[in-house]
């Protein structure tokens, strides 16, 4: 095994713990060294880590182009801002749960968003990212609904839209075929993490019904060893609520050969009797056209589920970004 090889191998070993206690730090610094060495599977692997801001040291590099005012641009997946951003939220772990942070940076967002009713984001000026968080959305059948963050959103001076934080997660969980099943589940951890912080739960929920929710995951239609939603609601929902996995899909063949922008069919979700009288708190990754949401309520009423909330990790609304794998339009 040549150098560049074992330094790699180490790295990975940092990165998964296997041997070694886990370490994302000496998995960085190992990585970073059989990089600068000219490993491709070691830069790939920064890549991913840095996208989730694993063990990337606070470096305090701004991108020469981008000054404090510039808005979203901090939060563009691929520029050093976003790790410095993550980096402060890290930082200072102690700091309450805050429904007015954003979750992207850990900043205060208070500015009302000129691109989403109702959402809000945090000042540039104020060292804040400015990206757009707490996305309101709104469906029959729901009490209250809400995404943290778009899945992607425009960014000055570039001409595709950049993943937000949240969505660059939720790409690689879900279409990244490098990132392996125990990275991702670490990746589902930092958006729990992320959830637990900003208080958003405890914001979205009435405090007279909180203590009994289930959180149910919406269901996929795609199988895949880790269910990344299911696995959100579980972690979310550990020590403080219940949780049921209560909604079923049809397979991916079938919704898919139903024409776009037409709606579920009432069968095409089916659920449990589990929720009946419940509180339920929906989970989704995305939000979309809201097909799957309207499905999953109507499926949920007919249960005999009491109130029901929504929480969206991301809101879809711009097209693809260029080169983005075909397979990422599966949102709904
Ligand atoms: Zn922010």
């Amino acid at each position: 095994m040549s150098k560049v090889d074992k330094y790699t191998e180490r790295g990975i070993a940092f990165l998964e713990g296997d041997g070694v206690a886990k370490d994302y730090e000496q998995a960085f610094y190992w990585l970073s060294v059989a990089y600068e060495l000219g490993s491709s599977k070691a830069e790939t692997i920064l890549c991913d880590m840095r996208a989730k801001s694993l063990g990337a040291p606070f470096d305090g590099d701004v991108p020469e182009t981008a000054s404090l005012d510039d808005g979203p641009d901090a939060c563009g997946v691929t520029t050093g801002t976003q790790t410095v951003a993550v980096s402060n939220v890290r930082a200072d772990e102690s700091r309450p749960a805050n429904p007015n942070r954003c979750i992207a940076c850990g900043e205060e967002a208070l500015v009302p968003s000129e691109a989403f009713a109702g959402a809000k984001h945090c000042s540039p000026s104020r060292g804040g990212c400015g990206t757009n968080v707490m996305i309101p959305i709104v469906e029959d059948g729901l009490a209250r609904g809400v995404a943290l963050q778009p899945y992607r959103e425009p960014i000055p001076g570039r001409r595709e839209n950049m993943y937000s934080s949240l969505g660059s997660l939720i790409h690689m969980v879900k279409y990244d075929t490098r990132v392996d099943d125990p990275l991702k589940a670490e990746m589902v951890r930092e958006i729990v993490r992320r959830i637990g912080e900003c208080g958003v739960i405890e914001q979205l929920v009435d405090k007279r019904v909180i203590r009994n929710l289930v959180v149910v995951p919406a269901p996929s239609s795609k199988r895949r060893k880790l269910q990344p939603v299911s696995l959100l609601a579980e972690l979310v929902s550990e020590g403080r609520f219940g949780y049921e996995e209560a909604l079923k899909k049809r397979s991916r063949t079938e919704s898919k050969s139903r024409p776009k922008g037409t709606e579920l069919a009432p069968n095409d979700v089916s659920c449990s009797e589990s929720v009946r009288g419940k509180t339920v708190l929906l989970l989704d990754d995305t939000y979309g056209e809201g097909a799957t949401l309207r499905a999953c309520i109507r499926a949920l009423k007919d249960k005999g589920a009491q109130e029901i909330y929504f929480l969206s990790l991301c809101k879809n609304i711009y097209g693809g970004v260029k080169g983005s794998s075909a397979d990422d339009d599966d949102i709904d």
